[in-house]
């Protein structure tokens, strides 16, 4: 009998049509096993974590079976890579298996890697053990530190080889997220002059998501105008919030951003260990169009790229300019907003982005290992000695006049403001080097790693005693990891 998961299924996305994907189902793989399963998330989903451990709901969510009640689909989008259209993509390896009714909201259940799909082209629809646990721990990760993500449910894996630059196992991994629409899904339809589906997209969009634009009497209270303007400001909060914490997404191609303003698809990602601004983790990245300090003008071009798809129901150009031009702003303000958060402060003055700008410009020219040193920063201003930030920089002359600038800026009350920082400042950040070492752990079969690492960067501002190896500098080999768009 095909297994229950208990909640009750929503097909809004499949109630679209035929024209927005096709249905089919995964591909089997042989010998399934469970390499690890995500039980907070199944607890927040209001999932029996004890059924999604059986052999046959790993079997599930491998792609061998479907659970009763899931219509299995591949959807269709297009998008522009690495700044060139590139036409029809699609869900070349993901099926969406349907929405599920929890606790938090309708959720969309998708496994990631379970066979090949009409959108698949050239590849062979399958994802490695190796990039579905690290988009699995990078999601969480992300979720750890507050920033809007797709998450991980669980990931399966089996003996089956799948070719990559060395032949590796096919794993499949399973997300959750309100909804996977992308920039790109409203290109496909927009450049195919598809106004119909375009229309129906975008107001699917709108009352599932927004549906308080509505009733907006901004822009010209045109719906699809507020929409642009609604995805702009979720992206300008979701980037701001990734430059904060360091995060490089490696392949933000209009395809790969979500119009709910999640971290979607993680493939070549790096959280920074130095702070070297323009730093490229994705090793296919020739021209470093995606490098760390490029985030947020690729973000607007990107969202430029998604107004130029909405124009045909905007009707207006201005309009459109219009509802994009708030990102000049928010971003900006968003950053800053973040940047005083990890400072302690609380209040906005006028000096601050220059603090800002000091200790960035400080950390870049002795690549300061960036985690490091804002839970150093921390510890300080919660009471520790000076000495273990201080030594983190050779130019000591310029890091003792920012910190003296720093601590007249402090508020009062500052071992309160040490506290706040300890809890936005994580010392457990999912580093290269950690995923690395769980992975060569994995494919020997232990997984034990790769949960040791979900736990720390579930809750990554506490302290987890006898894991403090973690939350160090990475070692020397760390520098040669190199991760490309094969995945
Ligand atoms: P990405 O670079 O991961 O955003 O993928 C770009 C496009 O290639 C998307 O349409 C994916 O579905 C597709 N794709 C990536 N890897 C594979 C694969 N192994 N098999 C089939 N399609 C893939
Ligand atoms: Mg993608
Ligand atoms: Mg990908």
């Amino acid at each position: 009998a095909p297994i229950e998961l208990g909640p009750a299924w929503r097909h809004g996305f499949a109630a679209l049509g035929s024209s927005f994907y096709t249905e089919l189902r995964p591909t089997p793989l042989p010998q399934p096993h469970l390499v690890s399963l995500n039980r907070s998330l199944a607890a927040e989903l209001g999932l029996d974590a004890d059924l999604l451990a059986t052999p046959e709901a790993v079997a599930a969510f491998t792609g061998n079976a479907l659970p009763a009640g899931s219509r299995p689909l591949a959807t269709v989008y297009s998008g522009h890579q690495f700044g060139v259209w590139a036409g029809q993509l699609g869900d070349g390896r993901a099926i969406l298996l349907g929405g599920v009714e929890t606790p938090a909201g309708v959720q969309e259940l998708q496994l990631k890697g379970a066979g090949r799909t009409p959108y698949s082209r050239m590849g062979d629809g399958r994802a490695v053990l190796r990039s579905s646990i690290r988009e699995y721990l990078c999601s969480e990760a992300m979720q750890g530190l507050g920033v809007p993500t797709t998450r991980a449910l669980l990931v399966t894996g089996s003996p089956q080889p799948v070719r990559r630059e060395e032949i590796e196992t096919a794993s499949v991994v399973t997300r959750v997220a309100p909804s996977f629409v992308r920039f790109g899904h409203f290109e496909h339809f927009s450049a195919r002059g598809q106004e119909e589906e375009l229309r129906q997209l975008a107001d699917y969009v709108i009352d599932t998501f927004y549906p308080h634009v509505r009733g907006s009497e901004a822009l010209a209270g045109n719906p699809y105008a507020n929409l642009l303007e609604q995805v702009s400001a979720r992206t300008a909060a979701m980037v701001a919030q990734w430059q904060a914490v360091g995060f490089c997404h490696g392949v933000m191609n209009t395809d790969n951003m979500s119009m709910l303003g999640l971290t979607i698809d993680y493939g070549p990602f790096q959280f920074l260990d130095a702070f070297v601004p323009n730093h490229i983790c994705n090793h296919s990245d020739e021209t470093g169009r995606y490098a760390y300090n490029r985030q947020p003008n690729v973000a607007y071009w990107n969202l430029f790229c998604l107004g130029q798809a909405l124009l045909p129901l905007i009707g207006d150009q201005e309009l459109a300019l219009a509802a994009l031009e708030p990102y000049q702003a928010s971003f900006p303000r968003e950053l800053e907003s973040r940047m005083r958060d990890k400072l302690g402060l609380v209040d906005e003055q006028p000096g601050d982005r220059q603090l800002v700008e000091g200790i960035l410009t400080l950390l870049a020219a002795d690549r300061v290992d960036y985690p490091v040193f804002w839970r150093r920063l921390s510890a300080f201003v919660a009471g520790s000695e000076l000495a273990p930030v201080r030594d983190l920089f050779l130019d000591r002359p310029g890091f003792d006049g920012w910190v003296s600038q720093y601590e007249a800026r402090l508020p009062d009350g500052r071992a309160e403001a040490g506290q706040r920082m300890l809890r936005t400042n994580p010392k457990y950040v999912l580093r290269n080097h950690l995923c690395e070492l769980a992975i060569r752990q994995a494919k020997l079969g232990d997984f034990s790693e790769v949960e040791a690492l979900l736990s720390l960067v579930q809750s990554p501002f506490d302290e987890h005693p006898g894991h403090e190896d973690k939350a160090g500098f990475p070692p020397d080999w760390a520098a040669h990891i190199e991760i490309s768009c094969s995945s």
